[in-house]
C-alpha cells in the first residue's frame, strides 16, 4: 500500500495524471471514499493524461461514460445507483475485459463484480487539517498495479 498526502484539488489530479501513462487496456481502478472526497477529481487527471479532450464529468446519473479519443478508451462508471442484477445489464464485465481503462467509483456497490487483478484507491478528506487535505491511498492486487506502484512513477512531480 502507498499513501500520500495533497492539499489541493489539482494534486489529485496530478497523481491522476501521473498515473495515465502506466495504463494499458483492460486496467480496472476502483475508487472509494465518500462523497466529495476526490474520485471524480482524480479521474479528471487521469482522463487529461490519456490525452482525452473532453471534459470529465461525474456519471452519477449514467452510471458509464465513455471517452474514446485519447491514448486508450476510458470508461467511467459510478456504480452508487446500480441495483440487483444491474452489473449484467450494464456489461460490466465486457468493459473491465475490453480494450479500454475501466475507473470505477463507489466499487464497494460493485463488489461481486470486480476482478482479481486491481488498482484500488481510498479518498478520505483530513477536515481538521484542512477543507482541501485528502489522504489517498493505493492498493495493488496482481503484478501489473504492483509493478506500476513500485516504479516510483506516482510521486505528485517530486
Ligand atoms: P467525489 O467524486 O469523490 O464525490 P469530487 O472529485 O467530485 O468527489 O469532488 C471533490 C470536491 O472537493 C471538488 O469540489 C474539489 O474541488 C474539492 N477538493 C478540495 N480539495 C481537494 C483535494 N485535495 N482533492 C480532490 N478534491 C478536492
Ligand atoms: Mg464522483
Amino acid at each position: 500500500m502507498i499513501k500520500f498526502k495533497v492539499d489541493s484539488p489539482e494534486q489529485t489530479e496530478k497523481l491522476g495524471e501521473e498515473l495515465a501513462p502506466d495504463l494499458k487496456a483492460g486496467d480496472v481502478i476502483l475508487l472509494d471514499g465518500d462523497l466529495g472526497a476526490g474520485k471524480t477529481t482524480f479521474t479528471k487527471g487521469l482522463g487529461k493524461g490519456l490525452g482525452i479532450k473532453r471534459n470529465i464529468k461525474s456519471p452519477t446519473f449514467t452510471i458509464i461514460r465513455e471517452y474514446k479519443n485519447g491514448r486508450l478508451p476510458l470508461y467511467h462508471m459510478d456504480v452508487y445507483r446500480l441495483e440487483e442484477g444491474g452489473a449484467d445489464e450494464l456489461g460490466l464485465n465486457e468493459y473491465f475485459n475490453g480494450d479500454g481503462v475501466s475507473v470505477v467509483e463507489w466499487s464497494k456497490f460493485a463488489e461481486d463484480e470486480l476482478p482479481d487483478d486491481y488498482l484500488r484507491i481510498k479518498f478520505t478528506r483530513n477536515d481538521e487539517l484542512g477543507d482541501n487535505d485528502r489522504t489517498i491511498e493505493m492498493t495493488a492486487s496482481g503484478g501489473h498495479f504492483n509493478a506500476i506502484l513500485k516504479s516510483g512513477d506516482l510521486n505528485l512531480g517530486r
